[in-house]
């Protein structure tokens, strides 16, 4: 229903398909075959207990872990395919962490176009144009020329979702993006990824809020102990969860 106001405005919105993904840290088995497809313009919340492996998996898709065993493709690529390209696959995924990770040195405008014009090869002028575009998506046009430490934390992570939106991502990744955020700023956070989700945004999110996940995704998907243990129609998995661990799990939540 949601996606038939959508204006699709991503640029090529990715699948990913997810097949028996296996890591581990030495002796302990963190994600134990994990399936999971997801379409593209779709948004999917991973919730579930701490160290269920919820941000490992997320990694994972963008190569910053290599899992054992199992298959990631993201459109028609095989990301886990030995030969990848890791920077191509890279460049296609924009990742936002619960930490915003800005360059603390640049300005906010530098920190939107110093990855364009290296890994991108933008002009200066090309990636400036991006960079206030982005800004101005989220809010934040007039703060351009400001320093990091000058912006609340709220705004901190609306940059980074600038900065990552910056490079055309065919799939966003979110691990936990208002966790470490004054409630008050939370809120607008959320509102900024609501609009990219009905803009056609493939996105995997992996949150905490309840009430995002039951409005915006249009699956979400109960990890814990390294494995799917419940996914549906996110008002069944939140609104009537079919396994104890769901229900334990959001009666702490919710
Ligand atoms: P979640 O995001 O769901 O809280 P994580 O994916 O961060 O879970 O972690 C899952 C498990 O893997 C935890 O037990 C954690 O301690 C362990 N783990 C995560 N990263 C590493 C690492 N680099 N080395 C060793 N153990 C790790
Ligand atoms: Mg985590």
């Amino acid at each position: 229903m949601k996606k038939s106001t959508a204006t699709a405005t991503a640029a090529h919105p990715a699948s990913v398909t997810i097949d028996g993904l296996h890591k581990s840290y030495g002796s302990l088995d963190v994600l134990k075959g994990i399936s999971l497809d997801v379409q593209p313009g779709e948004v999917v919340c991973l919730i579930g207990p701490s160290g269920s492996g919820k941000s490992t998996l997320l990694r994972c898709v963008n190569l910053l872990e290599t899992p054992q065993r199992g298959r990631i493709q993201i459109g028609d690529v095989e990301v886990t395919d030995p030969d990848v390209d890791i920077d191509a696959v890279r460049r296609r995924v924009g990742m936002v962490f619960q930490q915003f990770n800005l360059f603390p040195n640049m300005s906010v405008l530098k920190n939107l176009t110093v990855a364009q014009r290296k890994v991108l090869g933008r002009s200066e002028s090309a990636a400036r144009q991006t960079a206030l575009h982005n800004l101005e998506r989220v809010g934040l046009a007039d703060k351009a020329d400001s320093a990091p430490a000058q912006l609340s934390g709220g705004q901190q992570q609306r940059v980074a979702i600038a900065r990552a939106l910056s490079m055309d991502p065919e799939l966003m990744l979110f691990d936990e993006p208002t966790s470490a955020l004054d409630p008050e700023t939370v809120g607008d956070v959320l509102s900024i990824m609501r609009d990219l989700a009905k803009e056609g945004m493939t996105m995997l999110v992996v949150t905490h809020e309840m009430a995002f996940a039951r409005d915006v995704a249009d699956r979400v998907v109960f990890m814990d102990g390294g494995v799917v243990v419940e996914e549906g129609l996110a008002r069944d998995v939140i609104g009537a969860p079919q396994h104890q661990r769901t229900q334990t799990f959001l009666s702490r939540v919710l």
